[in-house]
């Protein structure tokens, strides 16, 4: 007897997926999968994330239910899979609807991806109709959320809605079968963006955009490259004049440039790197990645002057393989800006604001909506980890260990990044910069209405540091929103819990520059107990005069002689930084204490070590004086400096004169720059693991956190971690977000989680 077709009743599932589905050729392997399966229904896209519907025997619809988790294209990230049952519907094929747009949003917008492998075939082969296209792309690959203005992600919401596909891109686009299938920014040289090239004067120069380029750059020209993010300032990297030409013009003097190499063997020619710095460098993300140097270089001694790492990278977009390729030596790819203002990203901002340091422009037309810098990466003690987040990583969340309200976290005055919560997820903004001009405040600004459009959330409270007069601080006082402010070295504490899925209390070690204090000094070196919702200082480096304030981080040769003075008295040993600089004001200012704020900063410490053993007296760049002191460290098996820990009231103080005093006799005892960084990086150690230990007796907390732009030093991070765990403790560092003030907000957020949810605890009981 045969089964007759009207007795079988078909069973129909309804199916919600959120996470990274859009953008990513989610709809079109639900397609595949649904044919394959045999199944009926449709999948559409939604503010919601994709919404699936699918129809047909038992068997089949577990089938798909099963491969829909484990055979997800690449780039898709799967948050959140819900199911329910639902009357059929007895259609007869499977369809792909368009968007809907819904109201809750909760959607996740994939990051901006690398060209991958089937576009750069497709780039290098003379007889695809795409030979050479700069923007060649498809749904595995290309631009995504610098090219968004709203969700959903479709190219009416985007900045491709100005080109109207020609008909080969439309049957692409429209062909679920084919890898450009509603691939937003499909483009090809008939209908899609067009690079060309301008002088200063925005005057067309006649001839092959791309040729041109390359013979300047060959001749030593400076280029303004318009690229995925930004623009990049593109010099030969094998050009000591060009690359001196570039600094000089950037007002950037001594701060590593990145360089942007043809292959990952020419990158093995200029620095050591390991499987899992290779595998970073060609991931869809290839970001840059700190590196260390080999001794032979090929590039120009002025790209990292005395620097032990070079900031390498791979093309990531077609325009970079093109220029590479042909080039065929490494290229300087830095932002395109003036030292500390933000990336320009249209094209007349370009020709305005970088008139007079580049030679030459390399323009295209496919607008870029926000600017995102290049992600730098390092790999430190066995993990990668992050310096500064932005392309290929936003808008991708952070995922913190409980849902909340939406807040807006500000962040601080330097590195500064926001981060907007939605539920359990974080979103760390692009990187914004230093917030000391107009163009950064601007930038922020931008950044910040452009996360609420494209989440479509609104914060309840806005969290902001604890410092008056940050930039970020006073945009927070004049939303009319309700406002926290936050100590700064709290939200570091915080930073580390949030990317670790911490919940219970911890023991902080936050080592940085600056941060304002609850106490109104500033604080820098700490030793913390806390969580997200409160904590208490359990420790800190002993508190010293800062002569000038913020215009000792400058020069380390006012600290250290102020350091000197306050450990030695009047009594100053005679060492050399005494004779090299006008120390008079200086050693005034100290004791009569005018214009000198106390810190316990453990930056101010690296810089007056650094100065008093003969390091750079005045910087250059943040943290010169310190990554000069780190560089030199060769050896951790010497003889300690004193490292005295005193007690005062409740709290412990590490005792930073008796420190300075035996620096100071060792530098007269005839002790070498390395010798003092040896020995200094082996007190710290020292330090922090006897303190460490003080305060896990005290509090019974062996959970520690490790936090603060001081732990980008590699000697000191590399030490730590393993000395503590041999002591027992749990440690956990940053890998997610940057140690530094990047990672700042999302700290800051998630205490503004915790003290909305507290306040309404109170309100209800
Ligand atoms: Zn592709
Ligand atoms: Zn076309
Ligand atoms: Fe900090």
């Amino acid at each position: 007897m045969t089964l007759i077709a009207t007795d079988f009743q078909p069973l129909r599932s309804r199916i919600l997926v959120n996470g990274i589905v859009q953008g990513v050729g989610f709809r079109p392997f639900v397609f595949n999968l649904a044919e394959e399966c045999g199944l009926t229904g449709f999948v559409a896209n939604s503010s919601n994330g994709v919404e699936i519907e699918i129809e047909g025997d038992g068997d089949s619809i577990a089938k798909f239910h099963r491969c829909l988790n484990t055979q997800a294209p690449p780039l898709a990230v799967l948050v959140k899979i819900e199911k329910a049952d639902i009357p059929p519907q007895f259609e007869s094929t499977f369809k792909i609807i368009s968007s809907k747009r819904t109201h809750s949003a909760a959607t996740l917008i994939s990051p901006d991806v690398a060209v991958c492998p089937n576009c750069l075939s497709e780039l290098f082969d003379p007889t695809d109709r795409r030979f050479q296209y700069p923007f060649i792309n498809c749904t595995n690959c290309g631009p995504r959320y610098t090219i968004i203005e709203a969700i959903p992600y479709d190219r009416p919401f985007t900045s491709m809605r100005h080109f109207k596909m020609c008909p080969e891109c439309q049957q692409e686009y429209d062909d679920p079968r084919n890898r450009r299938f509603h691939a937003q920014p499909n483009a090809c040289p008939t209908c899609g963006p067009k690079i060309w090239l301008v002088n200063g004067d925005n005057k067309p120069v006649a001839g092959e955009a791309l040729d041109l380029a390359l013979e300047l750059i060959e001749s030593g020209n400076i280029l303004a490259v318009r690229g995925l993010g930004g623009f990049h300032l593109v010099v030969d990297a094998t050009n000591q004049d060009a690359v001196m030409r570039l600094r000089e013009r950037k007002h950037r003097e001594a701060k590593p440039l990145a360089v942007m190499f043809p292959s990952l063997e020419a990158i093995t020619r200029e620095v050591q790197i390991n499987a899992t710095e290779s595998a970073l460098l060609t991931s869809f993300i290839a970001p840059i990645v700190l590196c260390k140097k080999l001794l032979v270089a090929t590039i120009a001694d002025a790209v990292a002057p005395h620097h032990s790492r070079l900031g390498v990278m791979l093309p990531y977009t077609p325009l970079h393989h093109l220029l590479l390729s042909h080039f065929g030596k490494p290229l300087v790819m830095t932002s395109a800006n003036l030292s500390e203002e933000p990336i320009c990203i249209t094209n007349p901002e370009a020709l305005t604001r970088l008139n007079g340091i580049a030679d030459y422009f390399l323009l295209h037309d496919r607008d870029i909506y926000l600017r995102n810098d290049d992600s730098v990466m390092i790999h430190l003690a066995g993990k990668n980890r992050m310096i500064r987040r932005s392309r290929g990583f936003v808008p991708r969340p952070i995922f913190l260990p409980a849902s909340g309200p939406s807040v807006l976290a500000v962040g601080g005055e330097l590195k500064n990044t926001v981060c907007l919560t939605r539920q359990n997820q974080a979103f760390l903004s692009p990187y914004i910069g230093d917030m000391e001009n107009l163009e950064t405040y601007h930038s922020f600004e931008q950044t910040i209405s452009h996360l609420q459009r494209v989440l479509e959330v609104k914060p309840e409270l806005i969290i902001h540091d604890l410092h008056p007069d940050y930039l970020a601080t006073q945009w927070a006082m004049k939303q009319g929103i309700p406002t926290l402010a936050v100590q700064h070295h709290h939200a570091h504490l915080a930073a580390a819990m949030a990317e670790n899925c911490l919940t219970e209390p911890v023991i902080g070690v936050i080592l940085d520059g600056t941060g304002f204090g609850t106490d109104g000094n500033i604080w820098g070196g700490e030793i913390l107990v806390g969580d997200a919702s409160a904590f208490s200082r359990f420790g800190h480096l002993e508190n010293m005069l800062l002569p000038g304030g913020n215009a000792a981080i400058r020069a380390p040769w006012r600290t250290a002689v102020a350091y000197l003075r306050q450990s030695f008295d009047t009594k100053l040993p005679q060492l050399d930084i005494l004779r090299n600089w006008e120390i008079g004001p200086i050693l005034e200012m100290v004791s009569s204490r005018t214009n000198s704020p106390y810190t316990s900063s453990m930056g101010r410490l690296f810089d007056a070590i650094s100065a008093l053993a003969g390091g750079p007296g005045e910087i250059r760049y943040e943290g010169e004086a310190a990554i000069a002191l780190m560089q030199a460290c060769t050896d951790l098996n010497v003889p300690p400096f004193t490292f005295g820990i005193r007690s005062q009231e409740s709290v412990k103080i590490l005792c930073v004169k008796p420190l300075i005093r035996d620096v100071a006799h060792a530098i007269l005892d005839g002790a070498d720059f390395t010798m003092i960084s040896n020995r200094f990086h082996r007190t710290l150690v020292n330090w922090l693991v006897k303190i460490l230990e003080l305060a896990r007796r005290s509090t019974g907390i062996n959970q520690i956190v490790l936090s603060g732009g001081v732990f980008q030093n590699e000697i000191l991070l590399e030490a730590l971690i393993p000395r503590l765990q041999s002591k027992n403790f749990e440690v956990f560092a940053h890998e997610l977000v940057p140690t530094n003030d990047g990672g700042l907000a999302l700290g800051q957020a998630l205490i503004g989680q915790k003290y909305l949810e507290k306040m309404r605890l109170k309100q209800k009981g």
